[in-house]
């Protein structure tokens, strides 16, 4: 079982807190699914980095996502010491020992005392050493040279193999292991026991459970950071990148070594695998960038530009093909077996060998007949006809079929009136699909006919796209919960409850973030949580250019924002950026043009995102119940309906008239050009269907 979705890696630190902003030698984090990395987040001192996993462990869990979380320090110390220290061999105890004694807060720590202690359970002077304080401490020498005595080996195993690598022993100096991971062992403890039962820990444990912990050391395989990278952020983001982009067989081979209680580093002696795994290129903070100087961008080109820029982010999983209603189809399925899987008849009747001529035919009928589920063993003798039943496979020695209804039977023999041609009434084996032919695309969101599909052609498993998650996040001082009680100026939040559902419907997996007041600080909250827990961000209202405008602000503060002037009606300008990695369409707050401008821009965005591909809305010609003259400049979406074979279209044009939404169902597309539509002309209707 070495399918994971999430994978999190973690650069540590044995040091303090290291300040509010982000700086190298502190801890980061990144998470990255199927080869695309989030934006690695810098966590400033330990406790802080230790909620950050539990939190991301938790919601994982939740959405049921196997994660695979890497820790750039030691998990087990050179053969013996575990036994002398716990009078134990399993490394896992040592853990737990340390989780009892190590004594961890932002400004200070007690590690250097610890492994004093740790010392004195040794012969002579050793094996730790390295003091990063002022005062000298009994029994851990500042120096290596000045230990003596009898103690484990200096090195594991890992550390021999691996060019550059570090003794546990050192805990202070530049590039030293030591103290992280004396620092880290216990917060792994005590995930371990936070999480009991679901974390296996990697060489020691079969990795059977929702999370694996394993030992990384980025150095291995991850090159020099590029200009403006801390080189931290760097590692963790392209280990984790690389990890996540591997193929299920590549990941298992990294992972089979033999379990060993020294522990080893995930990768080292096939670096190889990590280096050369081909990679999609990571959705890029300026996805959303637009051509300079462009005033107004035309529909089709809005379209063109995502369609160009955004790719899968999803993960991948195997899941049963009675699960499968509704995902989308990862890599193409092959038939297992052909449909039918042997030739059979299409009809009750009578079957024989040969067509036959026009007159009266009688063949001696045989004792036997031959019903669907069971292949007779014998064959029909030439000249003799046998009782087949709809879907028996053919016996040996038949290939046609008379219909019953064209037979007379008496006396062991048939009688029917010719000409019957050769193969009549019979289906050939794999006429409808053959083994292993293509059944369903990479792409496909599998329908119930689907299902009959995999069935029939003895497919059983299938590999998936996960869900995609969407957060919803409604923004405006104005706004209240429906239901609640609203003051005079306030009005009811329309919009969430609306684009949840519209997301389901798509088939995605909404994420509710509730409402947030128009205050920079909240939107940056709020997007930081939406960011941690969603692959995209829908969010609606504040999106222009005002005063109270938030969402562009920040998301231009972010330095990743476009905000994209788009000539259509109704909707004002699309704010699109990307937050920590993640994308964010910063939709209209008027309810119609959120709702227009979801089906327009952000449906296909987001199937090209959930890994569906690009699909064009279906829409179709129908003649005008309506009479409108249109400008030359934008396009327009007009809420509409077909009537006895007229489309009508709403009484009023303005955006904040919710009842006309609810009175559509579907929209008419007008064209960017100047248009005068008459009654009876054509125009294109896309029912709200056609834009799934
Ligand atoms: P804004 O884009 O924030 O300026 O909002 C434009 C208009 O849409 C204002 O009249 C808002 O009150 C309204 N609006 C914004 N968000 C919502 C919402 N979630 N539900 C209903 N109306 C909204
Ligand atoms: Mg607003």
């Amino acid at each position: 079982m070495n399918g994971f979705d999430t994978f999190v890696m973690l650069d540590w630190s044995g040091g303090n807190d290291r300040g509010a902003s982000p700086k190298a030698d502190a801890i980061w984090g990144c998470v990255a699914r199927a080869g695309t990395a989030c934006e690695p987040v810098y966590l400033r001192n330990r406790q802080l980095a230790e909620a950050w996993i539990k939190d991301l462990l938790q919601a994982e869990m939740a959405a049921g996502r196997r994660v695979l979380a890497g820790f750039d320090f030691p998990f087990g110390y050179p053969d013996g010491f575990c036994e002398t220290v716990t009078g134990r061999s399993d490394p896992l105890a040592l853990w737990d020992w340390l989780e009892a004694r190590i004594e961890d807060g932002p400004k200070a720590n007690n590690r250097f005392d610890i492994a004093a202690g740790l010392n004195r359970l040794f012969d002579g002077i050793g094996p730790f050493w390295g003091n990063g304080l002022k005062r000298d401490i009994a029994d851990l020498p500042r120096k290596g040279l000045a230990r003596h005595g009898d103690h484990p080996a200096e090195k594991r195993m890992a550390e021999d193999q691996a060019k550059g690598a570090f003794t546990l022993w050192q805990l202070s100096g530049a590039g030293s292991v030591g103290s992280q991971s004396l620092m880290g062992l216990p917060v792994l403890s005590r995930l371990r026991r936070e999480f009991a039962g679901a974390v296996s820990v990697w060489p020691f444990q079969p990795l059977d459970t929702p999370i694996a912990f394993v030992e990384i050391w980025p150095s291995l395989s991850v090159g020099a950071a590029p200009d403006g990278w801390i080189k931290d952020a760097w590692q963790v983001s392209e280990v984790a990148r690389h990890l996540s982009g591997l193929e299920p067989g590549q990941l298992t081979a990294l992972l089979d070594v033999d379990p060993n209680a020294e522990g080893w580093i995930l990768g080292l002696g096939r670096e190889h695998l990590l280096r050369d795994a081909p990679l999609p290129p990571p959705l890029s903070n300026d996805c959303f960038a637009l051509p300079a100087g462009v005033e107004w961008t035309p529909v089709e080109d809005a379209l063109a530009l995502l369609k160009e820029r955004l790719q899968a982010v999803t993960g991948v999983e195997n899941i049963r093909v009675r699960d499968a209603l509704g995902r989308v189809v990862a890599g193409d399925v092959m038939a297992v077996r052909a449909n039918p899987p042997l030739p059979n008849t299409a009809v009750d009747g009578y079957g024989f060998s040969g067509g036959r001529s026009k007159g009266v035919h009688v063949l001696p009928l045989e004792t036997d007949r031959a019903a669907a589920g069971l292949r007779l063993s014998g064959a029909v003798p030439q000249g003799a006809a046998i009782r087949v039943l709809t879907g028996a496979a053919l016996p040996d020695g038949v290939d046609t079929v008379v219909l019953q209804e064209d037979v007379s039977v008496a006396h062991g023999q048939i009688a029917f009136h010719g000409p019957v041609k050769a193969g009549a009434n019979t289906r050939k084996a794999g006429e409808d699909v053959e083994a292993g032919q293509v059944i369903l695309v990479a792409g496909r969101r599998v329908t119930s006919a689907d299902l009959a599909l995999l069935a029939a052609t003895g497919v059983a498993e299938l590999s998936v796209r996960l869900p995609l998650r969407v957060a919803v996040i409604s923004t405006g001082d104005e706004l209240v919960e429906a239901g609640d009680a609203a003051l005079e100026g306030q009005i009811f939040d329309a919009n969430r409850p609306m684009l949840l559902a519209m997301i389901e419907r798509f088939g995605h997996m909404p994420v509710d973030m509730g409402r947030v007041v128009d205050d920079r600080a909240a939107l940056a909250a709020k997007l930081d949580d939406a960011a941690g827990c969603a692959d995209v961000i829908l969010t609606s209202g504040g999106a222009s250019a005002g005063d109270e405008d938030h969402v562009s602000a920040l998301l231009r503060e972010a330095g990743a924002m476009a905000l994209w002037r788009i000539a259509i009606k109704p909707g004002r300008p699309l704010a699109l950026g990307m937050w920590q990695g993640t994308p964010v369409f910063g939709l209209p707050g008027n309810p119609v043009a959120a709702n227009v401008c979801t089906l327009v821009f952000a449906r296909p965005a987001m199937a090209q995102l959930a890994g569906a591909g690009w699909s064009d809305p279906q829409g179709f010609m129908v003649p005008a119940g309506f009479e409108k003259r249109k400008k030359a400049g934008r396009r327009e979406y007009l809420r509409a309906r077909v009537r006895d074979g007229l489309v009508e279209v709403f009484a009023s044009e303005g955006s904040g008239r919710i009842s006309g939404l609810s009175w559509a169902e579907g929209l008419v597309e007008l064209p960017d050009g100047a248009l005068d539509v008459g009654r009876g002309d054509l125009v294109r209707y896309i029912p709200f269907g056609g834009f799934e």
